[in-house]
């Protein structure tokens, strides 16, 4: 029958088109509604791709202006930046993901519908689109409709000077100056993408460390990279409020002693977190429950409090990533499919694209303290590494904490370069439970800089290093 489906994902970000995937894959007629016009969601429109477009290009010109002069490569004073092709270099990667995603629509026969999806009860969906209303009906729907920046209070963001990640991505021309409120992912991400091309940045954030949710190590190594790319990173402060002054922004913030300052800016960049986001939904009409702080609430199975009804991503609770979308998206298609499958919470790996990069997976130092969990932690610094001296990529280190007991490996937090693919072979290593010893016995290629993994495993399983 017509509009008549085994299963609906609304929301076409990591998770839901993820999800659409798997279930057209397991021979489901699969339905997908996406309110605005490109599929996608944050991620691919303005989240990690577009961030990582600008992270990339930024990092060339940084590169070009001060180390090609070490490497003998002369430019005779020649570099600037052409703002308006790096924002449409950036553009273009977005439209090759989304075009990328419409051909696998089409080649898994998924229909997608263009449109706001709003319940009228737990088996029927209305898309409302510019010119028409369409209604849905489905054994199975899945909510992925991920979630929208928050601000904080005397912050109100008018997407002209007083801007998100998203307006941040796509600004018509070089700011001079930006104040970014927040020393989280987005802060330190976009604060870099800024800094390197001389914006003079300055970033405030309320906790005592940038990144605070990270193992503390991590945030002061971070904290000293930034600096050397001149952000002034103003920690342990207040924002008290932000006013668009026409041409220029002024922030009145709390210092660390109580003191009330004022700096002004071209730009403001709003980056302390975001908010699940289910407006317009009608999530009523289907008695879907939510939380307090407007996630869906799911069990284990990520069904929501309507058996029919689940929801992945950003939307419910959990750390707000793509991947841990997307694998929640692959989940609840096995889940409808009756198969039995699992997500390991602990083992999501947080990456920040900074350079040198940053990631980690599992426990963090302040944890296993806060548990009561004895550890061993070996630490190798980049400055040791051979492959780093190499390309000049010395600042930074890896740190592995096992157990002294068995040699389980209890976390890994890396500062460093291309930490972001590191990463992986820890995620392996724990997912199968593996040893500091076994980890420490598998030979690395050399020289790579996987390699400062080894010597951190040597040292946390009470042997020396090698290489320092
Ligand atoms: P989303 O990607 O938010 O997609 C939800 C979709 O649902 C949207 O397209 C929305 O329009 C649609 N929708 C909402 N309501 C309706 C409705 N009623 N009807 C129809 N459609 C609807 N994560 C990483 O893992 N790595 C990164 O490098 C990274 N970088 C980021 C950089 C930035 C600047 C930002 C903002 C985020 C970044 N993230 C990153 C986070 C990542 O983007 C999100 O975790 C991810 O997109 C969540 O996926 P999702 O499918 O849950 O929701
Ligand atoms: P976040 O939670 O990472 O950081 C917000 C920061 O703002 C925190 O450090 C917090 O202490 C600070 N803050 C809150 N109130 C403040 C105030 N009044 N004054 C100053 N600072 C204040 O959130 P985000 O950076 O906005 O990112 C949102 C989400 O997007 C995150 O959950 C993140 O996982 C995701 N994301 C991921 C990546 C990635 O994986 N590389 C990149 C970008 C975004």
């Amino acid at each position: 029958m017509k509009n008549q489906y085994d299963v609906v994902f609304i929301g076409s970000g990591p998770g839901g088109y993820t999800g659409a995937i798997r279930s057209a894959q397991l021979g489901y007629k699969v339905a997908l509604v996406e309110k605005y016009s490109t599929l996608g969601g944050t991620c691919t429109n303005v989240g990690c791709i577009p961030a990582k477009a600008l992270l990339d290009s930024t990092e060339h010109y940084h590169q070009a202006k001060e180390q090609f002069i070490t490497h003998g490569i002369n430019l005779n004073g020649e570099l600037s930046l052409d703002f308006t092709q790096f924002i449409k270099r950036k553009s273009g990667v977005v439209s090759q993901n989304t075009a990328g995603l419409i051909y696998l629509m089409k080649k898994n026969k998924i229909d997608v519908y263009q449109g706001l999806g709003s319940f009228i009860d737990k088996t029927h969906l209305k898309v409302n689109s510019i010119d028409k209303e369409t209604l849905l009906n489905a054994k199975y729907f899945v909510i992925a409709t991920g979630s929208k920046p928050s601000s904080i209070p005397g912050v109100d963001i008018d997407k002209k000077r007083i801007i998100t990640s998203t307006e941040g991505l796509s600004l018509p021309s070089q700011p001079k100056s930006m104040i970014i409120i927040g020393g989280g992912v987005i802060g330190v991400e976009l604060a870099s993408v800024y800094a390197r091309i001389e914006t003079e940045v300055t970033i405030i954030e309320y906790t005592d460390s940038l990144i605070p949710t990270m193992d503390r190590e991590l945030g002061k190594a971070l904290y000293k990279s930034l600096a050397k790319l001149n952000i002034k990173i103003l920690l342990s402060s207040k924002v008290q409020s932000a006013v668009n002054t026409g041409e220029q922004v002024s922030v009145s913030y709390l210092d660390k002693d109580g003191n009330v300052l004022e700096i002004t800016a071209d730009y403001c960049l709003v980056a302390v977190g975001r908010r699940a986001y289910t407006d317009g939904l009608n999530l009523q009409a289907a008695g879907v429950e939510t939380a307090k702080n407007g996630k869906v609430m799911v069990n284990k199975q990520l069904q929501t409090s309507i058996p029919n009804i689940y929801a992945i991503g950003d939307v419910i609770d959990g750390p707000m990533l793509a991947h841990k979308a997307e694998d929640e998206g692959t989940f609840v298609a096995e889940v409808i499919n009756g198969q039995k499958p699992h997500i390991n919470y602990n083992l999501i790996p947080g990456v920040v694209y900074t350079w040198p990069e940053v990631a980690a997976v599992g426990a963090t130092e302040e944890q296993l303290k806060a548990q009561g969990i004895e550890y061993r932690t070996g630490k190798f610094p980049y400055s040791a590494s051979a492959r780093a001296r190499a390309s000049m990529d010395t600042d930074g280190f890896v740190k592995v904490m096992v157990s002294p007991k068995y040699g389980e490996v209890l976390g890994v937090h890396i500062i460093g370069p291309r930490a972001a693919d590191i990463i992986a072979q820890s995620v392996v290593g724990m997912e199968y439970e593996v040893t500091a010893e076994d980890m420490f016995r598998i030979s690395y290629a050399h020289p790579t800089y996987s390699e400062a993994l080894k010597d951190a495993y040597l040292m946390a399983s009470g042997q020396g290093a090698i290489n320092i």
